[in-house]
């Protein structure tokens, strides 16, 4: 009884598990010119193996594992690969998913929006518009004002905290 109730319980978290999970391969197979391009070699030895296998691999962390969803300071989030501002944490707030999640980016110019069609769904993939590395995936049943839940990945993620104001002596 126990199994079959942890048996199910499993089929019913594969799909929510499934929903920040990205693509193989690019939909359309269009190549676009990134204005930051490295060889999977140079982006390798950037880059720990975890980060490596989620932004050029289409990978995803697992949900509660990374860094950053349980982030609560002021700050900015910038490309783990190149550097790039993302997203703020003014825009950051609680999914419950166990991944980091925005309203929306910080500048509309920062990520692109990708069509993937794997794991049979059809689903918005968010990459870094500069270098082209896989952040995670935009959904519908986000919060006010936008609406747009950005599920995004940690290790695909940099985090700066804002510096606290120096008090006066
Ligand atoms: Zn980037």
């Amino acid at each position: 009884m126990k199994r079959r109730t942890l048996l199910s319980l499993s089929i019913l978290l594969v799909p929510a598990l499934a929903a920040c999970a990205a693509a193989a391969e690019p939909v359309n197979g269009a190549r676009v010119k990134r204005e930051i391009e490295k060889t999977p070699e140079q982006w390798k030895k950037q880059l720990s193996p975890e980060a490596y296998n989620v932004l050029f691999e289409k990978g995803t962390e697992r949900a509660f594992s990374g860094k950053y969803w349980n982030e609560h300071r002021d700050g900015v989030y910038a490309c783990a690969a190149c550097a790039l501002l993302l997203f703020s944490s003014a825009d950051k707030f609680e999914s419950g998913t166990g991944w980091p999640s925005f309203t929306r980016p910080l500048d509309e110019k920062a990520t692109e929006i990708v069509k993937d069609i794997s794991y049979g769904m059809v689903r918005e993939e968010v990459v870094c518009r500069r270098c082209g590395g896989h952040l995670g995936h935009v959904f519908d049943d986000g919060p006010k004002p936008t609406g747009k839940r950005y599920c995004m990945n940690s290790v695909s993620l940099a985090f700066t905290p804002k510096l606290e104001a120096v008090a006066k002596p």
